[in-house]
């Protein structure tokens, strides 16, 4: 068996470098279907603003924070005991308006697609009108005819569920076993009809997908295949390619980009990924990360079985306190998409994220949770892959994936936790 597998299997944390990386050409999407994507959540801005204050100081455009980690940095220096060449940065999606989590680029862009699909279809709305119009009572009633649903590990679930039912639709989301109580008790509070299941995510899924085939009324967003929750995801890139600007970052052959990004089926790590590559091509470096237990698409794209392998086969049990990346099987859609595009992808213990959780804490005052800070190690792995010289000029970023929402209790245990494992 090979090296990778038995790490794999041991539940070391692994570093998989992919051979593939620039040798396979992908064009799935292109470049104009992330502009429609961006185009269409610029149309949605002015409806987003009304339903959601919190969207209001941003101009209902769901953007999030890019901050430099200059003490964590260091911290991180004396922690792993070598030098990190580059500058690390933090992309907090954790503090994104709505629901706190990177789901809210690719969930809530697929339910404002498929309302904008249903009611021009309806003649209710053109291209051209102001969309707050969608929140008066007539449209709002209109779509109360029809239902979404999902299933989830939490925060897809959150997302989907809490734009659904302030758009009126009738709103299920089907939950895994790994999912927070309050995530389900605060979708309970949108009157989101929560199902509870005593098993993992695929699990969930399928029953989503089941009620959604007995019901024509019913659309059913598919995390494990979906093509518009990828281009939602994409649409952060453009938009970071601004924000880098802004601080007089350059991305070329002298100044590269690596991006860390944690990973659950897919879906979110492999949009704005892609988005990257695009704006940046061979400059920008991807790296997904992924729990020790739960390493389905390093598994999946190692093996070339992409969906076709779970984390079960090789005896692993998609255990893990990150909650959002507790997935056994990869994404159909998502590996093959990255074959040619993914520089690596490593795998990290959950011990190590409750202390960076710890460290980004006591150090950037950050309140994050797990899944978050997988992406946070990312800065070690490749200073000790790359030499010095080629990493001076960098610009390392962590996507930090959610967190912003839990309640206090739970992130002073998680805080608590970090401290008592360092
Ligand atoms: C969902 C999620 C991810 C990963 O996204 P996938 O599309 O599942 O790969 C990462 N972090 C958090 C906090 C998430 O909720």
């Amino acid at each position: 068996m090979d090296k990778i597998i038995e790490n794999l299997k041991a539940k070391e944390e692994t570093l998989w470098i992919n051979p593939k990386n620039a040798k396979v050409n992908n064009d799935e999407f292109s470049k104009d279907d992330i502009e429609d994507a961006r185009a269409r959540l610029d149309r949605f801005a002015p409806l987003l603003e009304e339903l959601f204050p919190a969207s209001r100081k941003q101009r209902g455009i769901l953007e999030s924070p890019l901050v430099a980690t200059y003490e964590l940095q260091n911290k991180l220096e004396k922690y792993y005991a070598t030098p990190l060449f580059g500058k690390l940065w933090f992309k907090l999606d954790s503090h994104l308006p709505i629901s706190g989590s990177i789901k809210a680029r690719g969930g809530i862009y697929e339910v404002l697609k498929h309302t904008e699909d249903l009611l021009i279809k309806a003649n209710l709305l053109s291209l051209n009108d102001n969309y707050k119009k969608i929140a008066n009572d007539e449209i709002k009633q209109y779509l109360s005819n029809f239902q979404v649903a999902v299933g989830s590990t939490g925060n897809l679930g959150l997302s989907i569920g809490i734009m659904s039912a302030k758009l009126g639709f009738k709103a299920s989301v089907h939950m895994s076993s790994d999912a927070r109580e309050w995530k389900k008790a605060m979708l309970r509070s949108y009157g989101v009809n929560v199902v509870e299941y005593d098993s993992d995510y695929s699990v969930a899924v399928a029953q989503g997908r089941k009620e959604a085939q007995n019901d024509s009324n019913c659309y059913f967003v598919d995390d494990e295949n979906s093509k518009s929750l990828f281009l939602g995801y994409a649409v952060a890139a453009r938009r970071l390619a601004g924000q880098l600007k802004s601080f007089d970052i350059k991305v070329d052959s002298k100044n590269p980009l690596f991006v860390y990004l944690p990973c659950g089926v897919g879906g979110g790590p492999g949009g704005v990924a892609y988005g990257l590559k695009q704006e940046f091509g061979e400059h920008v470096h991807c790296f997904f990360a992924e729990p020790t237990h739960s390493p389905c698409m390093l598994l999946g794209m190692h093996t070339g079985k992409h969906d076709k392998i779970s984390v079960f086969d090789i005896g692993l049990d998609n255990k893990t306190a990150a909650d959002g990346l507790a997935v056994g099987r990869a994404s159909s859609l998502v590996g093959k998409v990255m074959d040619g595009m993914l520089e690596g992808i490593y795998t990290i213990s959950d011990d190590e994220m409750y202390r960076l959780l710890y460290l980004a804490n006591k150090c950037e005052g950050l309140r994050l949770e797990p899944s978050a800070l997988a992406g946070a190690k990312g800065v070690v792995h490749i200073n000790k892959l790359y030499d010095s010289k080629a990493l001076e000029n960098a610009t390392h970023i962590a996507w930090i994936t959610g967190g912003s929402m839990v309640p206090d209790e739970e992130m002073d245990k998680y805080i608590q936790t970090g401290k008592e494992l360092m």
